[in-house]
Parts: structure tokens; sequence; C-alpha cells
């Protein structure tokens, strides 16, 4: 019997709508190196506004985002601030040693959240030692801690330290709007807690590709410069904005629905003998799966759900993350966990 495949992997997996499709073949393009693709102005302009900045620039990626950013902000020998588990530091290839020549100072979070104490010390001082601390960058939701919002009131900290010390704040809002979401608060009000946001448009809001940077209009202009260097300066690049107009127009306003299916399935998971799960970690679309007492292993675990036609991803030792999405309905959730609950039985 050949099964639907429920893929939990991530929501990057998550298709263009078909209005997606519909609006990317009949976008208006031009050259946009030239600045001449109306539709790709369209879609930065409107992202500015969403977070509250001066200016936007679309890119083809999360990560090509972030590390414009980081460029943006920094000079070769700086220090930035992150926690010990962002993205940035654990899955961007170690691109800012690489790109920006800049070291990294990583803080070990709770829930990823950093302890604003933790940030302050952190901060260098004035020391022929020392490298200039520079930028400080915060992720929210957190993606290794299981998609966990930073509280505002632990942002507003962290922010408050880097402004007395003059330094830069960047947030790694690649799934902010669910963040927005899950707080119930217009997005702008976690955004006003960093001088540039990266966010993606291609994971839980379904576009094909493409992020957008935002901040004040001097970084943009930098951070078009990074792109360029970076060789993300894309010509006839309305046809991906287009789908990300919809995504940032239509898609956003759903994702409570991922919400309440990740939650949905936690609660099944976790009657299931043999699984652990941290239910005050169940916050946004992110499920972690602690496995241990399977006496299975991260990867053969998610090779066994493979097998009943359930994809996960492994995560972090003993712990497999599954992400819910617009492409999975909560009768797939269903069907997830009681495929599981059987295959374990046996
Ligand atoms: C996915 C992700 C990114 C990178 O996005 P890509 O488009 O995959 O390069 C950056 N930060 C976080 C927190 C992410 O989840």
């Amino acid at each position: 019997m050949t099964r639907r495949i429920i893929d939990l992997r991530s929501d990057t997996v998550t298709k263009p709508t078909p209005e997606m499709r519909e609006a990317m073949a009949n976008a208006e393009v031009g050259d946009d190196v030239y600045g001449e693709d109306p539709t790709v102005n369209r879609l930065e302009a409107l992202a500015a506004e969403m977070v509250g900045k001066e200016a936007a620039v679309f890119v083809p990626t999360g990560t090509m985002g972030n590390q414009i950013s980081i460029m943006s902000w920094t000079q070769r020998g700086d220090e930035i601030i992150l926690e010990s588990t962002a993205h940035i530091y654990t899955y961007e290839v170690a691109a800012p040693a690489v790109l920006s020549q800049v070291q990294v100072r990583p803080i070990t979070g709770k829930y990823g959240a950093m302890d604003p104490c933790d940030v302050k010390s952190a901060v260098r001082g004035v020391n022929i030692h020392f490298p200039r601390t520079t930028l400080i960058c915060m992720e929210n939701t957190h993606n290794r801690s299981g998609g966990c919002v930073l509280p505002l009131e632990n942002m507003k900290a962290i922010y408050d330290i880097a402004k007395e010390r003059n330094i830069s704040v960047h947030l790694d809002g690649a799934r902010v709007f669910n963040a927005a979401t899950a707080l119930g608060v217009d997005v702008k009000e976690i955004t006003q807690y960093a001088d540039s946001v990266q966010f993606c448009l291609s994971k839980g809001l379904c576009a094909p590709v493409g992020s957008l940077v935002a901040g004040p209009e001097d970084f943009v202009a930098r951070a078009r410069k990074a792109r360029k260097l970076l060789g993300g300066g894309m010509r006839q690049a309305g046809i991906l904005a287009a789908a990300g107009i919809i995504a940032l127009e239509k898609m956003v306003h759903r994702l409570g629905e991922d919400h309440q299916n990740a939650k949905r399935l936690a609660e099944g998971l976790s009657q299931i003998p043999g699984l652990e799960i941290d239910m005050a970690s169940v916050q946004t679309n992110m499920v972690a799966v602690g496995i241990k007492e399977t006496g299975m292993d991260e990867f053969g675990f998610a090779a066994f759900l493979k097998s009943i036609g359930v994809l996960v991803n492994p995560s972090l030792p003993y712990v497999v993350r599954m992400v819910t999405h617009h492409d999975v309905t909560s009768s797939d959730i269903d069907e997830a966990v009681s495929r599981v609950r059987d295959a374990l039985k046996k």
C-alpha cells in the first residue's frame, strides 16, 4: 500500500499557491539591478512598511540576508554577539568568518533567549587587546530551540544595552511573522527592537524563493551593494517578488493554523510511550520530540518514520524536529500521530 507522505521536515517544503503562480506568470518586470523592476520595488516598499523600517532589499535567501546585514554593520576584526545555537552561527557555513571576517561570541540562551546580563558582560570594553563589539544578533522565532518566541521584554532589554553602547542590532526574523502571530502583536512591536531585520518569504509564507532585509536607508544601500558583491543582483526578479507580495498580503494571517496544528501534533505525540515533548517549547509551528526511550537515535528515528511515510528532520542528539505548515492539514496531523503510535507499538 502506498501511503500519502506527510512532510514535516520544514515549512520550506511548502509549494507556491495557485494564486502565486498566476501572479508570477503575469508579473510586470524590469531589470532590478537598474532598480527598474516595478514588482520588486513594490515588494520592497511593502516589506519596509510592514516591519516599520525606512527601506528594504529583496534577496534570494535568508542566509544571504543575514550575511549582507553582518557585512553592512561590521568591519573586519569586529566581534558580534549571538545566541549559541543561532542559525547564523550553526547553519550558515561559517559565513561571518569567511565573508565579514568577524569573530563570533556565542552566548548560551534559554528557549532561544539570551540573558541580557550575559549580553551586557560580553560587550567588549576599550582595551588594546580587545576586538570591537559592533553587532548583536537575535533570532525570533528561534529555530534550534524548537520555534520559541523571544519575549518582547527580553528583546527590549538587549536592544537597550546595545543602544547604550552604540552597537547595532540585527534580527534574524526568518519566521518573525510566526513570532508576531504567537504574541498576538503587530510585527512592528518586535522589529522596533532591531536596527535591521531579515525575514523569509519561502518558509511558512509559501513563496518559492526569497527573503527581505529591512532597515535604515543608508544601511540598505550598503546591503544592496553587498548583495551585488555576493552575486545576488537579480534581473527580472519581479517574477519571484510577485509571489512574495502575495506571501505578505495573503499568507501571514493564516500562520495561526500552523501553530494550532503544532499543538495538536505535540499533544498527540506526547501520549505515545517513549516520546517526550516539552510542551512549554511548543509555541509556534515546530515540535521538538525527544526519542531517547525508543532506543533509536535521531537519525535512526527519522529513518524509521520515513518508512511509515512521515518525514522529519533529526535535530539535537535524541531529538527530531517536526514542522507544521500550509501543505499539511489537521487530518494529516492526526494521521501522522496514529502512524507513529501504531509503528511504535510493534
Ligand atoms: C531558514 C532560516 C534562515 C536561512 O534561510 P535560507 O533561505 O534557508 O537561507 C536563517 N535563519 C533562520 C532562523 C532560519 O530558520
